[in-house]
């Protein structure tokens, strides 16, 4: 399951990740990797995807939650094979 799902309609994938922010087409910069503790176990990353405009607004909206881990560029996080990219 991944946010990006809810943008799928009748556009075709793009083969560059997209913002993860609403409404924004923007292709993905940064990853932000974060935890809901009552949901998932500790280990457990879900990710969102944001452009360098967004990177900050979401990232202020997981951290006010505490559920921010970590926040990487899109091919940093993809050079980790351990990560849930599913
Ligand atoms: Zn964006």
């Amino acid at each position: 399951m991944n946010l990006a799902d809810l943008s799928a309609s009748s556009q075709p994938s793009p083969t560059t990740p997209q913002c993860s922010a609403k409404g924004c087409r923007a292709d993905a910069v940064w990853v932000l990797a974060w935890n809901n503790p009552k949901l998932h176990t500790p280990d457990r990353r879900k990710t969102w995807l944001a452009c360098d405009e967004h990177r900050e607004h979401l990232s202020q909206f997981l951290g006010v939650r505490g559920f921010l881990k970590d926040v990487v560029t899109l091919s940093e996080w993809e050079s980790h094979p351990d990560n849930d990219g599913a």
